[in-house]
């Protein structure tokens, strides 16, 4: 069994580390004295490092505890001009084996936040690593990527198994609430978790992972192709603009643009 323990950092970022057997791996190592004082802490060894894409806060980390540690440094290909340091270079559908913890991992290739960002799948214990991608509440911006890309990445996501536990790497999950209550403002389930979720927050417990099944059932952006959410991103597009959302990507894309221009009155 892996277990897996969110490492805060920065404001709001979580690093993941995995381990099993003494052995440890960690995604994106954005900054490497949070992840030494993790693997101290519970005394592991570093074997492998999981980078999703070339932001900053993901990668910050990532020559440091390589040097320090000697562990395998995995990231996407199509980022690697990006990302000093990386040795195993990932295409969508490759798989990594971390023989020291005894799993095997999944890629999957997720452009939209990035054009190279890349999540990590566990299949036996059904664990996701995707980093900015899909959001508990939310989705990642789109830095780089186009609607039509981040909503085929979320369709992949939201394909995997429905127990699948979902560890994405910031704490948004407030912020992204009240922006899906602003889509949905009737839906009781989004109320009830907008409280569940404060009380966690107030005892500083992580509301991540969250799992596939609750981000199909509440996050706005796994529901784009719903008559509820199209039906609130039309009417917030005013008559005229709403002439232009005639499929989903459209919908998705205005849905995202909205998302980017709100301003959350929690945190
Ligand atoms: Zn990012
Ligand atoms: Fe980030």
């Amino acid at each position: 069994m892996i277990t897996v323990t969110a490492l805060p950092a920065f404001t709001d970022n979580y690093l993941w580390l995995l381990d099993a057997g003494g052995h440890a791996a960690v995604v994106d190592p954005g900054d490497a004295e949070v992840v030494r004082a993790g693997l101290a802490a519970r005394g592991l060894r570093l074997a492998a490092i999981l980078i999703t894409h070339h932001h900053p806060d993901h990668i910050g980390g990532l020559l440091a505890l390589a040097a320090e540690t000697g562990a395998a440094v995995y990231g996407p290909r199509a980022e690697s001009s990006k990302i000093k340091g990386l040795q195993h270079l990932l295409d969508d559908h490759d798989e990594v084996r971390l023989d020291a913890l005894g799993i095997t991992l999944q890629v999957i290739a997720v452009p939209g936040h990035t054009l190279g960002h890349i999540a990590y799948f566990e299949p036996t214990q059904r664990l996701l690593f995707c980093g900015d991608t899909l959001f508990v509440g939310g989705c990642g911006r789109l830095f780089e990527g186009t609607p039509a890309q981040m909503l085929e990445s979320l369709d992949r996501l939201a394909a995997l198994p429905p127990e699948t536990a979902v560890y994405c790497a910031h704490e948004y999950t407030l912020s992204n609430l009240d922006f899906a209550t602003t889509v949905e403002p009737h839906n009781l389930a989004l109320a009830e978790e907008m409280a569940r979720v404060q009380a966690l927050r107030a005892a500083g417990v992580p509301s991540v992972p969250s799992t596939i099944a609750h981000e199909r059932r509440l996050n706005p952006f796994l529901r784009a192709r719903s008559a509820e959410v199209t039906a609130a991103v039309v009417a917030q597009a005013g008559e005229e603009a709403s002439q232009k959302l005639g499929n989903p990507i459209e919908i998705f894309g205005a849905l995202r643009r909205w998302k980017d221009g709100h301003r959350p009155r929690v945190r």
